[in-house]
């Protein structure tokens, strides 16, 4: 069977520092969905990087509507 479906995902915002990931991952959601729109880590001041939430693989674009490396399509939560 061939799915041709585009499977959808989303662009996560990440600190490149472990320990910061693990503290974003403890966020509520709200919390989470203000994160996106942060440019710097707020544990570290570290610039944040993007990734594919699917393949985990960094980005480098917010405007991206698939991901270059796993072709998930990605829900426009990003742009407004
Ligand atoms: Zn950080
Ligand atoms: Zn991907």
């Amino acid at each position: 069977m061939t799915d041709t479906t585009p499977k959808i995902s989303s662009i996560e915002k990440v600190c490149h520092d472990n320990e910061c990931g693990e503290k974003i991952a403890a966020l509520s959601p709200e919390q989470r969905e203000l994160f996106k729109r942060f440019t710097f880590c707020p544990y570290c001041a570290a610039e944040l990087i993007l990734i594919c939430e699917n393949c985990r693989e960094q980005l480098n674009g917010t405007d991206f509507r698939y991901c270059p490396w796993c072709g998930v399509k990605f829900d426009s939560s990003l742009d407004e």
